[in-house]
């Protein structure tokens, strides 16, 4: 029950063990076309280009802000969490000129402050997290990608803990290029990124393509007018060749995570976006109920929650790591703390994908209980957490 890695269907595991295509094989093609247009789907948008990266969900981050920054580009990244500061260590070594913004962690931005900041300074590219896990607050995007539209800067976001458990609405916000992750609420495991992004990012990775004439070299082969893109491996621009119907060769294909993406991609589109949104709100409410009864309080500002992230404040003389501990080995059951200021100060449970389900919740509302009153923890109403939730179930 951490937000992320988290439990992977065995629909996903089974897939997993078909046998092993070669990259070209017009029987692994065929599932690289159906991914992409299942990828479209779930990124709510009709991008050509909607494909995954092989390797983490960060490898999807780097591949989009190194195809998309050129060295020197003015780059604004407005930060509530951790995940904010990866992006600006990345734009930094993707040669940027970074322009940041900040809130306390907690709380997110008002669109309007983020449409400000842009107009103020200008940027070239707006990258932000849409799900901060470290704070488990959800950053609302409308009007975002209007403004990046005035002064034709890119809006970058990155969705890797909300596709597929929150509404990431790719061309209704406006947003350029959109990074996914499998290990969340996808319930794949890690080891893919699936990205999507539009024919404006299209246009600027075009602009810096080497142009294979062959007789080329260094940087003759790229547009003068433009700076080549600092990476092979992650260059969209070739990655979208051997995405497209020329297939042009680039790396080997992880074909295993692919076959498990597509089936979690299935998975997924069987039960409908708006089904699965509504399940993890669903169960949210009923975890959330659960922690009140326990007499917990919830850490950060609850109007604007991540409902697949819930993030409970570590009772004063508590050891949050012991009880972390005997939560995973007396129950099986993991939940996770957090980064940086947050460490020590809360815990996090997910509730994300295939573990995002009624019987997760029960058993660790219960468990937790039982964990705390070993911990001389003093609780308003012991056997009520679990209650509380059976209440929110029967209500909704
Ligand atoms: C998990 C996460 C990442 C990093 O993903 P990896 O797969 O570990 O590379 C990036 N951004 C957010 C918001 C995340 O939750």
């Amino acid at each position: 029950m951490t937000p992320g890695p988290v439990e992977v269907d065995p629909r996903v595991l089974r897939a997993m063990s078909y046998p092993v295509l070669g990259q070209f094989d017009p029987e692994f093609t065929g599932l690289m076309n159906e991914t992409m247009e299942m990828l479209r789907e779930v990124f709510m948008t009709g991008n050509q280009w909607a494909y995954p990266v092989d390797g983490t969900s960060r490898s999807g981050i780097e591949a989009v802000l190194v195809s998309l920054i050129e060295p020197g580009d003015k780059v604004l990244v407005p930060i509530y969490g951790r995940f904010g500061h990866l992006l600006v260590e990345i734009a930094r070594r993707c040669g940027a000129e970074v322009v940041t913004i900040e809130k306390e962690w907690g709380t997110v931005f008002a669109a309007e402050e983020i449409v400000s900041a842009i107009r103020a300074h200008q940027p070239r590219l707006v990258a932000v997290v849409h799900g901060e896990t470290s704070t488990g607050r959800l950053q609302p995007l409308e009007g975002i990608g209007d403004a990046c539209r005035e002064i034709d800067a890119l809006l970058v976001v990155d969705a890797v803990a909300t596709i597929g458990g929150v509404k990431v609405a790719t061309d209704e916000w406006g947003i350029d290029a959109v990074i996914g992750g499998t290990q969340k609420c996808l319930s794949v495991p890690s080891g893919l990124a699936p990205v999507t992004y539009n024919g404006r990012a299209e246009a600027k990775l075009l602009k810096r393509k080497r142009i294979e004439r062959g007789l080329l070299t260094g940087d003759e082969a790229y547009d003068p007018a433009h700076r080549p893109i600092l990476s092979n491996y992650l260059d969209l621009s070739q990655l979208q060749d051997y995405w497209s119907p020329a297939r042009l060769n680039h790396h080997t294909e992880a074909t295993t995570m692919l076959y498990a993406l597509r089936e979690g991609l299935r998975l997924v589109l069987q039960e409908g976006l708006e089904a699965r949104f509504a399940r993890h709100r669903r169960q949210e409410a009923a975890l959330v109920a659960g922690l009140e009864a326990m007499g917990l309080a919830l850490y950060g500002d609850p109007s604007c929650k991540m409902p697949v992230v819930t993030c409970i404040e570590i009772p004063e003389g508590v050891d949050g790591e012991s009880v972390r501990s005997m939560l995973l080995d007396e129950f099986g059951i993991e939940i996770a703390s957090s980064f940086g200021p947050l460490k020590g100060r809360i815990w996090r449970i997910g509730t994300m994908g295939y573990s995002c389900s009624k019987r997760n919740v029960l058993l660790t509302l219960g468990a937790l209980e039982a964990v705390l009153l070993r911990h001389r923890c003093k609780l308003p109403a012991p056997g009520a957490a679990v209650q509380a939730a059976l209440d929110a179930y029967r209500t909704d």
